[in-house]
């Protein structure tokens, strides 16, 4: 292929959505450049698959119920199953201050339209989850329209609805570099040649950073590591066991889809450093069990999974917010640094990207607090309720 008018970098669920939305309003030639064989090989295929609307920022809360509500829809939509389950999130704080905290953003979540939150009481918790050990916990925030959703799921319903209105996608195919000309994208670089295009949209995930300095952007994303470890328990965990996050420290646990034995645990490990390794570590496996049997001894009776196990890259940026948006080039478009809510955004995100390009703005949510220059107005965000 030697041209085409728009061209989005990557095929993870953001350049999926992205893809869907702008084909849905008619965009017609719309190219996704993948470098692996196949979708999904990124961090969308590594996630938890998370959804939550307990957050700090308005942003953020605002980005989740047009999602959450997306989710609910998505299989009609796109013919695909999203997995959407709400099973809730329970978030518990092990001191005043934290609780607080979860009472402050449920006062917000729910100004801003959150349905069926509430704190909950520290007596209530073990009512919630049975067997955890609550002897430090102050209290807690439970969303009962927060869950799941099957990541893989919904990168194949955004792709699979964009190619029926006529996007196309090349794998195998590594961007290079982001040419331009007079301050404007002119094409990209590939490792199968050339491509001439009007516009780009940047959606490489964790890789993104290399690639837009080669448009000579600066755009502040670090890849981190976080893995998971996956566990299977000899007997059946309590029915509709939520998410369950210590907004301490970070550590959290959910039951597996269509399991009532097996679980994913883990925490944001400090002594990760910014990389691209992707290996699993086994030691991480240790150092997550002694958390887990510290706070829920059901979950320290489990056996490892190994095969299932798995680490990817967080992409994070300075405010742990997504960058979204135009930048100083101009046609080039930027899908970023989603610091761990990238999935559960995809829909919004697709939606604001689409509306940015084509009709110079996100109209249905003001995106604008998300776009690359405010690092440079110093006007970052700032939510601490990310894990
Ligand atoms: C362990 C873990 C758990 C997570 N849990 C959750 C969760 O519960 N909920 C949630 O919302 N988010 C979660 N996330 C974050 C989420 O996975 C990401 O935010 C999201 O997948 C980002 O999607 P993406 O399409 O931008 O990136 P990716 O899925 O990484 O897609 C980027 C694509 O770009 C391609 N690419 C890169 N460079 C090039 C190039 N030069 N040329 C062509 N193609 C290129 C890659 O191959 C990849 O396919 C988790 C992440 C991890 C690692």
């Amino acid at each position: 292929m030697k041209k085409a008018e728009i061209i989005l970098i990557g095929g993870g669920i953001v350049g999926a959505s992205v893809a869907f939305h702008l084909t849905m309003r008619g965009a017609k030639d719309v190219l996704i450049l993948e470098r692996e064989s196949e979708q999904g090989k990124g961090s969308t295929g590594k996630a938890t698959g998370g959804v939550r609307a307990q957050f700090e920022t308005d942003i953020n809360i605002k980005m989740s119920l047009y999602s959450i509500d997306y989710f609910k829809q998505f299989d009609d939509l796109t013919g695909v199953e999203c997995g959407y389950e709400p099973r809730g999130y329970l978030f518990f704080a092990t001191d005043e201050a934290q609780f607080e905290y979860l009472k402050r953003n449920v006062e917000k979540q729910k100004a801003l339209g959150v349905k069926d939150i509430e704190t909950v009481d520290a007596k209530i918790i073990p009512e919630i989850v049975r067997g955890l050990n609550c002897e430090d916990i102050t209290g807690g925030s439970f969303g009962a329209n927060d869950g799941f959703i099957n990541p893989l799921g919904v990168l194949e319903g955004f792709t699979k609805k964009a190619e029926e209105a006529g996007a196309k996608i090349l794998r195998e195919t590594k961007v290079l570099a982001i040419e331009t000309k007079y301050g404007k994208v002119t094409a990209v670089e590939t490792n199968r040649g050339r491509i001439e295009c009007e516009k780009v949209v940047l959606c490489a995930g964790a890789w993104a950073r290399e690639l837009a300095q080669t448009a000579k952007i600066d755009l502040p994303i670090e890849p981190l590591k976080r893995q998971i470890v996956w566990a299977k328990s000899r007997e059946n965990f309590q029915e509709n066991l939520p998410m369950v996050i210590d907004l301490g420290s970070g550590f959290h646990f959910r039951p597996a889809k269509d399991s009532t034995k097996e679980v994913l645990f883990a925490y944001p490990d400090a002594d990760e450093s910014s990389s691209f390794d992707t290996n699993f570590d086994e030691s991480f496996i240790k150092k997550v069990y002694e958390k887990a049997k510290k706070r829920a001894p059901f979950l320290a009776e489990t056996e490892v999974v190994r095969e299932k196990c798995r680490a990817g890259l967080y992409e994070n940026t300075p405010d742990h917010h997504a960058i979204l948006g135009g930048c100083e080039i101009e046609n080039l478009y930027l899908a970023n640094g989603f610091s761990g809510h990238g999935v559960m955004h995809s829909p919004a995100t697709g939606r604001a990207l689409a509306e940015i390009m084509l009709d110079g703005k996100a109209n249905f949510l003001d995106v604008s607090c998300l776009s690359l220059d405010r690092f440079a107005k110093n006007e970052l965000l700032h939510e601490t309720a990310f894990i």
